[in-house]
């Protein structure tokens, strides 16, 4: 992951898909940079998608705006040679918890449902099904794995002993606040947020702060809700069709091998960036501008 030379910036940290640099001057500005790689089963692939970091800031950026909750955004007015796929941002202290609300259950949520009738620990009615709408949005935190590793569900006390009751409490509020409202923003565009992820940091007041990305296709699911139905996978507007080759006999690539997945074909390439230029359309109702 090549960290870019940028003027009054120091590299600091790279993320799967971010590369953080903070401000020579002030040590409380971090330059948050999106780049157009992707990752897939908890690789970073080879390929990347052209646009990709435009398309996830300016999604982020609108949320940001949409939302009523602080956030970590200082400025959008960034060195030139990073324009549009970074932000300048407030350096937090992040806390080490994936917030994830789901309204719909599938993925981890439904294989842990299915295996054990609960979803980190909640348990939920019987019945349910893939893409079951849940009676009500539930948190299902997960615990922020080390490079290359997976994240991992874990039950709100998990949460309680790892930041401490009164944070976990404000963790689960205010993710089950912003999903509801997502949501509803969503659904007026004839969009379903089965799920979503969230990452909050603390200023040095202990004042919690929406940070990170938000309600992107990385972050999130996102389903068209005219394709939605009960019992079936919905396709997302999301990795999918890349997720779906690598996994197809085309790759030649075998997930269980421990190897690092091939490089995407053009075509992949070309669909999964038109998805994520769908997604930025349809969710902020503007036009992507490369
Ligand atoms: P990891 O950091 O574990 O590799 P990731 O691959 O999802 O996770 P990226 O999304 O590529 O990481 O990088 C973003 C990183 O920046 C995350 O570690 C996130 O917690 C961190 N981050 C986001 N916003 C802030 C902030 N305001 N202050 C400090 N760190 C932040
Ligand atoms: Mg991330």
């Amino acid at each position: 992951m090549s960290a870019l030379q940028i003027p009054g910036w120091s590299h600091v940290s790279s993320g799967k898909v971010r590369d953080l640099y903070v401000n020579e001057d002030d040590p409380d500005q971090l330059l948050v940079v999106t780049s157009d790689r992707i990752s897939a089963y908890d690789f970073v692939l080879d390929t990347e998608i052209p646009d990709k970091g435009k398309i996830l800031t300016g999604l982020s950026k609108w949320w940001f705006d949409q939302l009523n909750v602080e956030n970590h955004v200082i400025s959008m007015d960034v060195p030139e040679q990073v324009a549009g796929r970074a932000m300048i941002c407030e350096r937090l202290d992040m806390f080490p918890v994936e917030c994830v609300a789901r309204g719909y259950l599938t993925g981890s949520g439904l294989a842990e449902y299915r295996s054990d009738g609960t979803v980190c620990g909640i348990e939920l009615e019987d019945g349910l099904t893939e893409a079951s709408r849940l009676s009500r949005p539930i948190f299902t935190p997960a615990a922020k794995a080390e490079v290359g590793e997976h994240d991992e569900n874990v039950s709100f006390e998990r949460v309680v002993e790892m930041v401490g009751e009164d944070v976990a409490h404000a963790l689960k509020a205010a993710t089950l606040n912003i999903y509801s409202r997502a949501a509803e923003l969503a659904a007026e565009r004839g969009i379903i947020l089965a799920d979503t992820k969230f990452e909050f940091g603390a200023r040095a007041d202990g004042s919690l702060v929406l940070a990170d990305e938000v309600l992107t296709p990385d972050s999130s699911r996102f389903w068209p809700a005219d394709q939605w139905v009960e019992g079936q996978p919905t396709p997302s507007f999301d990795k999918q069709y890349v997720r779906d080759w690598l996994t197809s006999d085309k790759s030649g690539w075998d997930r269980t091998s421990g190897e690092r997945p091939p490089a995407l074909p053009d075509e992949i390439v070309e669909k999964t960036r038109d998805r994520y230029v769908e997604a930025y359309e349809r969710i902020t109702g503007q036009k992507f501008e490369a």
